[in-house]
């Protein structure tokens, strides 16, 4: 899957080779690039227009990191986007609420439906040791509750007993009604679909939907069907309202677009692929993954990653060195925070400077939380620069408009200067002791 999206993006990149921060220049002949890629892999144009959009004001202007090209630094953006616009990380089916939780199936006939069904059932059947009952509501199609019985056996899930002649609703209440009774955790219902998309079907599945309140409205659609799977996901969102996207024969195929697409129209995160005919063929969507197969450039993406490290660990030296020299500012402070945060803990950024475990000790008294670090960065990023490199010019007056800019206290601001000083304080006598040291071992 994707195969023809990744070639049509390697190709675009090549030709980025200058280097320094990105120009409109670079970054609009990448981008003109991808889109025709995207359209090509049959993402809808309104989703590429916004996709476009968004990539571009986020790369133009942005550094380039040392030892890799432009286009490099242009695919990391691309493919982050990527990963943002399909939905974040996994999620998962929601089962949070009064058991039986009704998870109903829609999509058009054909589109894997009653199949996904079965090997949603049996996962959870198994993994997740849930009592499960499955109903079939398509009564056009003659063999259709026959086969989702047939599935039942193979996948050992129990399916709700066939009355011939009853009318979907009905079967859904009654469905419904012996979950209840019968202590289910889950009734799927796997509900009928057409060819294309007709009134009557969407006002059959509304009316199902009114009745059994289901927790989840999984639309299930072919990964193969491109631009058309798009007006299916839009009209059934609009019509019926889904909760989720399972997208199936994922394991063909198929071109990314659908994936891109479907996400943007709905609004709604893909949350299964199913990747083959086998009830166990069924896997969580990982949007970095799909967002990598797409780009078709893992290993370009992990080498801008190493790449933003060192320059983390040239960071680290830089601030070792002015710690020696006793100039630590706030902007060192606004950096070191937003290193922080995005490195996830404290131990870690401190851990490269020399002799820190003082520091280390007292923040961790502090008690310097994601949350502060937050608020901290908000109250130094209210600041103007020239306040950052001289703190002594914030009185006040200019407290409470930092204060109120960023949403907290003059208290906050307080404290935050106070943590400032000491910290530069104490970063002055340890870099003083640096260098006596070094004189000691000069001398002997
Ligand atoms: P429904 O009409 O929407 O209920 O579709 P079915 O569940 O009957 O599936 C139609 C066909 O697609 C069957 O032959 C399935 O085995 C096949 N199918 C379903 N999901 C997948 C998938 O993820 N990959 C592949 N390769 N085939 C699938």
């Amino acid at each position: 899957m994707f195969e023809s999206l990744s070639q049509k993006l390697s190709g675009a990149f090549e030709r980025l080779t200058r280097r320094g921060a990105l120009s409109e220049g670079d970054v609009d002949e990448a981008l003109r690039e991808v889109r025709v890629a995207l359209l090509e892999a049959d993402v809808a144009l309104p989703v590429v227009k916004d996709f476009i959009a968004s990539v571009r004001e986020a790369a133009i202007g942005e550094a380039v990191l040392k030892s890799i090209t432009p286009g490099q630094m242009v695919v990391k953006i691309v493919h982050d986007h990527l990963v943002q616009a399909l939905g974040g990380g996994a999620e998962g089916i929601n089962l949070a609420t009064t058991p039986p939780a009704v998870v109903l199936m829609v999509g058009l006939q054909g589109s894997g439906k009653t199949t996904s069904t079965a090997k949603i059932a049996m996962r959870l059947t198994r993994r997740e040791r849930k009592r499960v009952l499955m109903a079939s509501l398509d009564t056009r199609r003659p063999a259709a509750q026959q086969q989702l019985a047939t599935l039942g056996q193979q996948a050992e899930v129990k399916t709700l007993n066939i009355i011939g002649g009853e009318p979907p609703l009905a079967i859904a209440k009654r469905a419904l009604q012996t979950a209840t009774l019968e202590a289910f955790d889950v009734l799927m219902l796997d509900s009928a679909g057409r060819l294309h998309i007709d009134d009557e079907l969407m006002e059959e599945i509304a009316a199902i939907k009114t009745a059994t309140k289901p927790i989840e409205t999984l639309l299930v659609a072919d990964a193969m069907t491109g631009q058309d799977a798009v007006n299916v996901a839009k009209t059934f969102q609009d019509r019926i309202g889904v909760t989720g996207i399972m997208l199936t024969r994922v394991d063909g195929d198929a071109r990314g677009g659908a994936a891109l697409s479907m996400r943007a129209v709905t609004g709604q995160p893909i949350k299964l692929l199913g990747v083959g005919e086998k009830l166990d063929a069924l896997e969580d969507f990982h949007p970095d993954r799909i967002a990598g197969r797409i780009l078709g450039m893992g290993d370009v993406v992990s080498l801008v990653e190493k790449a933003a490290e060192n320059i983390e660990q040239a960071e680290a030296e830089r601030l070792a060195k002015k710690m020696q020299k006793g100039q630590f500012d706030l902007d060192d402070l606004a950096d070191q925070l937003k290193q922080l945060q995005k490195m996830g803990g404290i131990g870690d950024i401190l851990g490269m400077l020399p002799g820190v475990a003082k520091i280390k000790a007292q923040m961790k008294n502090a008690k310097i939380d994601d949350k502060v670090i937050g608020r901290q960065r908000a109250i130094l990023s209210s600041m103007t620069r020239k306040e950052r490199k001289n703190p002594d010019l914030i009185k006040a007056s200019r407290k409470q408009r930092i204060a109120a800019g960023s949403g907290t206290s003059v208290q906050e601001v307080n404290k935050l200067l106070k943590q400032h000083q000491e910290m530069a304080r104490m970063m002055k006598q340890m870099g003083k002791m640096g260098q006596k040291g070094l004189m000691r071992q000069g001398i002997q």
